[in-house]
Order: C-alpha cells, then sequence, then structure tokens
C-alpha cells in the first residue's frame, strides 16, 4: 500500500531517472478525483494510444473525449521520446479489471489470466500512454520505448517497488491488447521484456545511462571506451542515450549505440593521454635537431 506520489516528487523521480519531462498545461490538478478514489497505489499501467501526431495525442489524453472525459492517463510518451505530463491523480487509464492481478500485483508475483473486470484500477495505477496506432506495424522507436522503461522505474524506485508491479493492461482488463506492436530492437511488445528492461534498472542508481536502446545487454553500453581519436568521434550527432558507435571501434557492429557518458569518457582517456605524447614528440625532434647539427659539422 503506498499514498500515491505528489506532483512534485513524481516530476523529481522522473527527472532523476534521465527522462525528458514536459509539462502540458495545468496538469498538475488536472484529474477525476471528484469522481472516485485515488491511491493507494499499487503499480503502473502500460497503454499504447491507438493514434499518432505527438501534439494531437497529448491533448486527446487531456481532454479526452465524449464517452470518456480526459484526463486518460498521467503520462503520454511521445515517439521523440518526451514525457507528456497530461493529469496527476485519477485517470480515466485503466478501468475495471482484475481483481486477481492486483493482488499479484501487490505481492509482487507471477500475474494470473485477467478474466474478471471486478476492480476500480483507475484508483490504483499510475498510467502511461505510448503513443503507437496499435495496430501491430507501428513501431515504437527505441528512445520511446526507454522513455517508457524509465518511467516505470522512476516510479517503481520512488516507491521502493519491483518491476513485478508494472503491467500492461493488456494483462489487467479482459479484452484489452494493449500494449502491442512491434520495438526497435526488441521485437513485438512484450511486457516480461519490458519488466525484465525496468528490472535491470532498477539493480542501477536512477541517473544510470545505458539506456535500453538496442538488442544488446545494457552492461555493455557502459564499456569504458579507451583509446579512441577525437577524430572518431567528431561527427557523432549528440543525442543523450542514442550515439552512433565510433567509426573506429572494434565492437561496432555489436554496440551500434553509446550513451554520452561513453563518449565523455572515451574523450576524456584521448585528452589525457595528449602530455605525454607531446611530450615524447618534443623529445624526438630535439634528437633529430641534435643528429642534423652533427651531420653539419662532419660535412
Ligand atoms: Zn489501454
Amino acid at each position: 500500500m503506498a499514498t500515491p506520489l505528489s506532483a512534485s516528487a513524481l516530476l523529481a523521480a522522473l527527472k532523476a531517472e534521465g527522462c525528458q519531462v514536459v509539462e502540458y498545461r495545468d496538469w498538475r490538478t488536472h484529474n477525476r478525483n471528484h469522481k472516485g478514489a485515488w491511491g493507494p497505489v499499487h503499480g503502473v499501467v502500460i497503454h499504447h494510444t491507438v493514434s499518432s501526431g505527438e501534439d494531437s495525442s497529448v491533448a486527446l489524453c487531456y481532454d479526452g473525449h465524449a464517452d470518456l472525459p480526459g484526463p486518460l492517463c498521467h503520462t503520454v510518451g511521445g515517439k521523440s521520446g518526451k514525457l507528456y505530463m497530461v493529469g496527476h491523480g485519477r485517470a480515466n487509464h485503466a478501468g475495471s479489471g482484475d481483481g486477481d492481478v492486483l493482488q499479484a500485483v501487490i505481492d509482487e508475483r507471477a500475474l494470473p489470466a485477467d478474466n474478471e473486470a471486478n476492480t476500480d484500477g483507475n484508483a490504483r495505477f499510475y498510467g502511461i500512454e505510448i503513443v503507437n496506432l496499435g495496430n501491430g506495424k507501428d513501431t515504437y522507436p527505441a528512445v520511446q520505448y526507454d522513455a517508457a522503461v524509465r518511467w516505470a522505474a522512476a516510479i517503481c524506485r520512488a516507491h521502493g517497488w519491483g518491476a513485478a508491479s508494472v503491467i500492461g493492461h493488456k494483462e489487467w482488463q479482459p479484452g484489452k491488447i494493449d500494449p502491442a506492436g512491434p520495438v526497435e530492437g526488441r521485437g513485438d511488445f512484450s511486457m516480461d521484456r519490458f519488466r525484465a528492461d525496468v528490472g535491470e534498472r532498477l539493480t542501477h542508481p536512477a541517473s544510470w545511462s545505458a539506456g535500453s536502446s538496442s538488442t544488446k545487454p545494457p552492461a555493455q553500453e557502459e564499456d569504458p571506451m579507451a583509446g579512441y581519436s577525437k577524430a572518431d568521434i567528431g561527427d557523432a550527432v549528440i543525442h543523450r542515450d542514442n550515439i552512433p558507435a565510433p567509426k573506429s571501434a572494434p565492437d561496432k557492429a555489436k554496440n551500434t549505440k553509446w550513451t554520452l557518458s561513453s563518449y565523455v569518457q572515451s574523450i576524456y582517456n584521448t585528452v589525457v593521454g595528449l602530455p605525454g605524447d607531446v611530450s615524447a614528440l618534443r623529445k624526438d625532434v630535439a634528437a633529430l635537431r641534435a643528429d642534423v647539427a652533427a651531420l653539419k659539422k662532419e660535412s
């Protein structure tokens, strides 16, 4: 049982987890608290929006529609990797789901099949809507998926929960299929995989920057990349944790994306070696001068 985080505490947790957060309108006080309970909270629910377009999807999740007033979640995950805060408090995202699933989340054990709709999920779960058409063909970019992992991990970390407190809407409410569709570098959206990615984050501090943005185990992304020259990384596009590997990196085929911290480390390693290289060159030049002077004397 947990008291919901305050808006400020939630924001701080997300930022500490490395999320790019956008505060949309009056999200801090936008909720459905006048219609029912908010809290105690037990976990987070992952959804896809069945929409395209970042701005219009954010507006839809804030406003809702005639049959279902907004907010339709707490956070919208755009394809850009940005997280838009659209509500805080009770939100219309989880509907009625299976009480046995809720109990399993509370106990942080394997989920039973969701075959009942007997429990108010909107009081119990934080929700993220990830922008995706949900047609099984629209791909979640790695940066978008990684942002959702960070969002879930930040909330779990703040509450002291494990990754078993993360569920998909399809695991909560009979008849739901979300989240679904191909994830860049990860195959079809799997909640087990998503929980594993959240769990991996939770074994590191919140500042951990080896994102979940590629197919390799995250530990490999943290390898200190020593010995690459500045020319190698000069034309890299610096975009947080999704930087193309340097041309000369020996494992570039396997390790296609680097984190910003790996790049900084690589630059540092190169720079600290420069004074030694320069003084060795100075000695060589001095020796050559001496040789030339000796030759001139002889001739
Ligand atoms: Zn949903």
